[in-house]
């Protein structure tokens, strides 16, 4: 048996209760995308009215990277064709679903860029109000795209920790619905079927080893999620081991992992996807690798920027660096041999940069720089779309 708990603080909650089965696995029926999995997501079963295409990514057997890498067996999960071209799409459909289902208006996320850009995407296309808290050094391509959209995105002078714990306020506060990282299960819930997938993708066999990019978290937990949930329907004898590849120059939770010192202040990454200094889920995080029996490696800026190289040479996937943080931890994890030649391994690649803004929202949103307080978010959001009293 096992149990999903959604607790929404606006929103009241809504619990599901699985008892986990071989019947809630797809079948020939099922459809496609991420609702495939409907028999192990905690939503109705009803149709959803999300209406952007989400998950069945390709697992692509990157011939020229298994050449270059002396690794046979490697495959690369393909998170980069998604509508905002990272995985947070997953995250992004399953809360709006939900938000579509439930009647609200508006829906806000923190962020460090890739999590707003598809909450931005996906709510547009859904035709619900968005409002975005990042920290204030942004990617400034990235928060134009969010304006765009039509979202509102409030730069937090006090960085990301202060724009998340500002989010979570407000959304409270407001009554918004809460798609933070982490912090909704959701996000961890729709993470978890990319597992499912590759466990399909591979002819129903997990691998013996995956290879993924931390940051809050919740992509890694929702991987081991995904493989301890077709461990409990009986369809698996273990979870793969886990490689938890971060940055070098932002790796509180390696650092732990190793018992080293981290310093007072991370000098920052290129890898903006996963510069998170304080993560939400990094307890929770560093469980799962160790349940796993797997490793945490860290990579430097050079090494990231080798690996998007590398991709895009030996792969044909463009990526952002973020997207490529897994791999170039491959690249290390081979090398320190926590993966062997013979074995089977499954990188993610989890973002690329979008080439262009998709077809923006009717009305452009704006951008505010504020100070992490409430009283600035209601007095920014007067007069427009959003209702904040
Ligand atoms: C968010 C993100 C990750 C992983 O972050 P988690 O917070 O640990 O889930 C990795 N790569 C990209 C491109 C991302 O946007």
């Amino acid at each position: 048996m096992g149990e999903a708990r959604l607790e929404s603080v606006a929103h009241g909650h809504e619990t599901y209760t699985y008892d986990y089965d071989q019947s809630l696995l797809p079948g020939p029926d099922s459809g496609a995308g991420m609702w495939r999995y409907q028999g192990l997501l905690p939503r109705p079963d009803v149709p959803t009215r999300y209406p952007l295409p989400v998950g069945g990514t390709p697992l692509r057997p990157a011939r020229g990277l298994r050449r270059r890498l002396g690794l046979p067996g490697l495959w690369l999960k393909d998170e980069t064709a998604g509508p905002s071209a990272s995985n947070k799409d997953r995250a992004t459909a399953l809360v709006i679903d939900q938000g579509l289902r439930l009647g609200v208006g508006v829906v806000s996320t923190a962020s460090t860029g890739n999590a707003a850009l598809s909450t931005a995407i996906g709510g547009a296309a859904a035709g619900v109000a968005v409002v975005i808290f990042v920290p204030e050094d942004c990617a400034p391509a990235k928060v134009e795209l969010m304006t765009t959209m039509g979202a509102y995105v409030f730069r937090v002078r006090e960085g990301y920790r202060a724009a998340f714990e500002l989010s979570r306020r407000a959304a409270a506060h407001f009554g918004w619905l809460d798609r933070c990282t982490g912090l909704n299960p959701l996000t961890i819930e729709a993470k978890k079927t990319a597992s499912f997938e590759v466990w399909e993708q591979l002819g129903r066999r997990a691998p013996d080893a995956v290879v993924l990019p931390v940051g809050d978290g919740v992509t890694l937990i929702g991987a081991a999620k995904g493989f301890r949930e077709l461990v409990a329907c009986g369809v698996l004898a273990a979870v793969p081991r886990i490689i938890a590849v971060q940055a070098r120059d932002c790796a509180p939770l390696a650092a732990r992992w190793h018992g080293a010192q981290a310093p007072v202040r991370w000098p920052g990454t290129v890898a903006d996807g996963i510069e998170v200094p304080e993560p939400m889920l990094g307890d929770w995080a560093i469980d799962e690798v160790r349940h796993a029996g797997g490793d945490f490696v860290t990579v430097s800026d050079a090494e990231i920027l080798d690996a998007v190289e590398l991709l895009s040479d030996a792969a044909r996937i463009p990526t952002e660096p973020a997207g490529a943080a897994a791999v170039a931890g491959l690249c290390r994890a081979s090398a320190a041999g926590l993966v062997g030649p013979n074995e089977t391994v499954v990188a993610w690649v989890t973002g690329a940069d979008l080439p262009s803004a998709p077809v923006g929202a009717a009305r452009p949103g704006a951008v505010f720089t504020i100070s992490a307080s409430l009283d600035e978010v209601a007095a920014a959001l007067t007069g427009t779309s959003v209702p904040a009293v």
